[in-house]
């Protein structure tokens, strides 16, 4: 007997018969019946089949002889079994067989294993698996994997090697297998090759062909992880690819009114601001500015965190907008947040003639319509609103720049939405930041500019995790803080108590008790989402002026609330939120000179979320917060490919294989930009995957 196991050999059935798009249903053993179940795992096709890849591996142990088992050693060897026995008298009941092979023989037992009896027989040949010691002078493997061998040798041996399947109720990992073993030898005739040799080489990556073989039925762990790493390369590229095409698009199809700065339009904004722009500022106008100045749409992502600037630069490059004739709109996610917009506009163009108007949900009937006809005329330069009223109904003939202040609130429906109609540059603000992996994938799209360095003169934050024993001093030290004049968020997780979840501490509930029992000689009020709009405003306006000294609220005030005065907050059950949202809340203290604090409440157990708190105490750089929430989580809660348009990823992962992504963006980048619609023959087979893929959402179906 050969050290060597063949793999099965399948070839009756990897003809040409099979075809990347047939339905499951028709290979043999699936059927109707099981084809549904398949569909429930996401496979379909002969396609899907073999994109459907394991989650562990096992491998063929190497066999040896049985006069090289080693004492103490893993150690795999084919017998003849010739004879066994089993001893039920024994304290620890034991199966025993013994098997030879040309060099030797050797004991092989099982304690507890009488199920035996009716699988092993002399003149079988089996392999066993196991670790050896020696017994009683004699070489023994004790409790070894095993499987019974047919006549060929060869065809159950896989038992011991090849994928493991994320299995379902009605389908085990087994089937699954068995059923990939059906197709996947066909792949040298199903998977077409994407690269040519020379670039293959030079990316260290193996021939596609090959890295479908492997994954599914490696025959070491070398050629294993050579298999991931070309199939996680292949998924990068083709998603950075979708997102190189999608961005060709827009640069190409669509063009966008030119809006030129000069250094007169530049300073008579400039004399806007009541301070000096920070350096961050000054390149991510620069960056705006020069892509305004073409005829091809901005579409820029401008990020920083909460409090750095992003609103000064956004309303420069409104103004600019103005300064060449066009309008600019401003969209916000909350009516609060679009009108604080509204009022720090007002702030920096007091007596200015730019004319500016906040469309909110409260502005009805004739004079709604008036605003509106004098919005299309063109008689009003920049709009401020929230999203959804925008969408409704609103039309601007000069429209040349739109701004979406997504806050924290990642999306790209709107983005999509807008240009549908019009072509105007866009450009997106969002205070989360984005760790490095997202801003390549889900924004991949868009060109980013960055504010890392808030302005100066802010004061500093300073967060304490607050244990219950502790929650009486916590209260002292904000009345004395209220006392000297300062105000004070407390933010909970629930509007109103939950009867399931009592222990959650809910605002309406604890507005009372803070306002009755904790802080009587203060004005307290509450803020939340469902109160109405009008309200809301009030309770906003009262406590800039501050006439309200603690504002009782839920996640509201999450959402770019300006109030350098209110310098404490008090977040109760931290532990519910996640870090990128304790991150948002805080940064709306710290905004004025004096020294913030930040006081996160929470009553845990749990290591986790103790460690995610303690997260927050030690730093305040949102990006440091973000990758330690990406991951802490993992890319999937933070990062879903389908909602922003992409296909799932099934094997690459954006955090894990980010150097491979890096160069996936790279060369398909480079790739667009060389042959824009893969109509070159050798880019054939790629643009076929990517149809596949991403369907006709890319435009190649016209050229395909
Ligand atoms: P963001 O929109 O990023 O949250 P804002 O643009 O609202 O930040 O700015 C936050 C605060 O900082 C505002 O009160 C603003 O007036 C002030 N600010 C912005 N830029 C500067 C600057 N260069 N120097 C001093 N203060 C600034
Ligand atoms: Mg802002």
């Amino acid at each position: 007997m050969d050290g060597h196991i063949t793999i099965p050999d399948v070839r009756e059935e990897s003809e040409n018969r099979f075809r990347i798009s047939m339905p499951v249903q028709y290979l043999k053993g699936v059927g109707p019946a099981r084809a549904k179940t398949f569909a429930q795992l996401g496979v379909e096709t002969v396609g899907d089949l073999l994109e459907y890849f394991p989650r562990d591996w096992n491998f063929l142990p190497k066999l040896i002889k049985i006069n090289q088992i080693q004492p103490g050693k893993e150690s795999a060897v084919i017998g003849l079994v010739e004879s066994t026995d089993y001893q039920s008298y024994r304290r620890q009941p034991l199966f025993e067989a013994v098997i030879s092979d040309d060099t030797g023989v050797c004991r092989v037992i099982w304690f507890h294993g009488g199920f035996l009896r009716n699988q092993l027989a002399p003149g079988q040949v089996i392999m066993v698996s196991g670790k050896a010691a020696v017994y009683k002078h004699q070489l023994q493997l004790t409790n070894p994997k095993f499987v019974v061998l047919d006549e060929e040798h060869h065809r159950s041996a896989d038992y011991f090697s090849g994928g493991i399947y994320p299995a379902c109720k009605g389908l085990s990992s087994g089937q699954i297998k068995k059923i990939i073993g059906r197709v996947h030898q066909a792949a040298d005739k199903l998977v077409p090759e994407f690269y040519d040799k020379i670039f293959m080489k030079k990316a260290n990556l193996i021939g596609r062909k090959d890295a479908f073989k492997w994954i599914h039925l490696p025959p070491d762990e070398k050629k294993l992880a050579q298999a991931k790493r070309r199939l996680k390369y292949d998924e990068l590229f083709l998603m950075q690819l979708g997102l190189a095409l999608r961005r060709y698009k827009v640069q190409h199809y669509s063009a966008a009114q030119p809006c030129i700065c000069s250094d007169e339009i530049d300073s008579r904004i400039r004399k806007r601001f009541p301070f000096l722009l920070t350096e961050d500022q000054n390149n991510c106008i620069a960056e705006i500015v020069s892509d305004m100045s073409r005829k091809v749409p901005m579409n820029r992502l401008l990020q920083g965190d909460v409090g750095s600037g992003k609103t000064v630069v956004a309303l420069y490059a409104a103004l600019l907008a103005v300064a060449n004739g066009k309008q600019a709109m401003i969209m916000a996610p909350t009516e609060i947040l679009a009108s604080q917009h509204s009022l720090s506009i007002e702030r920096y163009l007091r007596n200015s003639n730019v004319k500016r108007v906040l469309i909110t949900g409260g502005l009805t009937g004739k004079k709604r319509t008036e605003l509106l006809r004098r919005i299309k005329s063109g008689d009003v330069d920049i709009v401020v609103g929230t999203v959804a009223l925008l969408q409704e109904d609103i039309e601007l003939r000069k429209l040349g720049l739109v701004i979406i202040d997504e806050q924290h609130k990642f999306g790209v429906e709107q983005r999509a939405q807008l240009r549908k109609q019009t072509t105007p540059h866009c450009l997106v603000m969002t205070a989360t930041p984005i760790p490095r992996t997202l801003a390549m994938t889900a924004f991949g799209d868009l060109d980013v500019s960055l504010i890392k360095h808030s302005p100066p003169g802010r004061g500093t934050v300073i967060t304490r995790r607050v244990e219950r024993k502790n929650r009486l001093k916590a209260y002292e030290f904000i009345r004395e803080r209220l006392k000297a004049g300062k105000q004070a968020y407390f933010v909970y997780p629930r509007i109103t108590t939950v009867e399931q979840d009592n222990d959650v501490k809910a605002a309406t509930d604890e507005w009372k008790y803070l306002s009755t029992e904790v802080f009587p000689e203060f004005t307290v009020e509450l803020l939340h989402g469902q109160m109405p709009s009008v309200k809301k405003l009030q309770v906003m306006s009262e406590f800039r002026k501050a006439k309200i000294d603690v504002i009782v609220s839920t996640v509201v005030v999450e959402v770019g609330v300006d109030v350098p005065n209110a310098t404490i907050m008090v977040i109760e059950d931290a532990d519910r939120f996640g870090l990128a949202q304790l991150h948002q809340l805080r940064g709306r203290i710290g905004r004025g000179q004096a020294k913030s604090y930040c006081f996160l409440f929470a009553e845990t157990d749990s290591e986790t979320a103790k460690s995610r708190l303690e997260v927050m105490t030690r730093s305040n750089d949102g990006f440091e917060i973000a990758e330690h929430d990406l991951r802490l989580r993992g890319p999937g809660e933070m990062f879903s490919t389908r909602q922003h348009g992409l296909p799932d990823l099934k094997i690459a992962n954006i955090v894990d294989d980010f150097d491979l992504l890096v160069m996936a963006r790279k060369n398909a980048f480079e790739l667009v930009s060389q042959d824009p619609m893969l109509t070159e023959a050798e880019h054939k087979n790629i643009r076929q995957a990517l149809l596949a893929k991403f369907g006709d959402a890319l435009g190649l179906a016209d050229v395909a």
